[in-house]
């Protein structure tokens, strides 16, 4: 399927008022607040329901899955305290969106996906688009074993526990960002690893999360 693009510079004002509004709900981290300003996000939208692109709301992108709400991406992003070059993965490409968030503060992003439609999908938009990653098809619950050691993993769907193959494939100092709970609702996690046997947990807010479906998930 040919994809047809706006130009990246339509609907600016209102990434802006996006980028403002992502403010007043209390993210502060500048420059995650100017990589949401810079990635159009209405290229992950069909055209019919491009007017939906710049609203804090999560949106259906088809197979049951969904691009999470703008809030939610920068809320987790800020959690990573991404640096230039960080080896970064993502478990849950879905849109794509995330990913190029990720991209456009300079890390290295290998990301994961297990619907194979949403995949291809992600992977082809990104390369139209121009924002480089590295695309994997298949279940993230178990991260990405031949890729480790990863300096930040980012989950973006719900599981029930924190997998031990996650934290395993963090280099120390590393962070994961999770959120766990049941299927209806889960809390965010953020677990710094400090030493090869030992890690910190802090648990954070609320938010509901499409399942993470796998061997160490749902
Ligand atoms: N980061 C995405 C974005 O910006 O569009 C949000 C994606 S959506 C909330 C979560 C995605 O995780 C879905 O596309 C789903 O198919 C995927 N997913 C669920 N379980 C998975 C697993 N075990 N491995 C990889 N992807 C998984």
């Amino acid at each position: 399927m040919a994809i047809k693009y706006v130009d990246g510079y339509r609907d600016k004002g209102l990434r802006k008022a996006l980028v403002e509004e992502l403010r007043k709900k209390g993210i502060e981290d500048e420059k995650v607040l100017e990589a949401m300003g810079k990635v159009p996000r209405h290229y992950f939208f069909e055209e019919t329901f491009r007017n939906q692109a710049y609203k804090d709301i999560a949106f259906r992108i088809g197979e049951g899955q969904t691009i999470s709400q703008p809030y939610t991406v920068a809320y987790q992003t800020q959690l990573l305290h991404i640096h230039k070059d960080d080896k970064v993965l993502e478990i849950g490409t879905g849109s794509g969106y995330q990913t190029c968030i990720l991209a456009e503060l300079g890390a290295k992003v290998y990301t994961i996906e297990r619907i194979e439609k949403l995949h291809l999908q992600a992977k082809e938009l990104l390369h139209e688009i121009g924002y480089k990653a590295r695309f994997f098809c298949g279940d993230g619950s178990k991260g990405i074993a031949n890729r480790a050691p990863f300096d930040k993993i980012i989950v973006t769907a719900g599981a029930p526990t924190v997998p031990d193959e996650l934290v395993k494939q963090l280099n120390i100092g590393g962070i994961l960002v999770i959120p766990v709970g049941d299927q209806k609702s889960q809390k965010m996690v953020t677990i710094l690893k400090t030493s090869e046997a030992d890690y910190e947990k802090i648990v954070l807010d609320t938010f509901r999360f499409v399942p993470l479906v796998g061997d160490k998930a749902w």
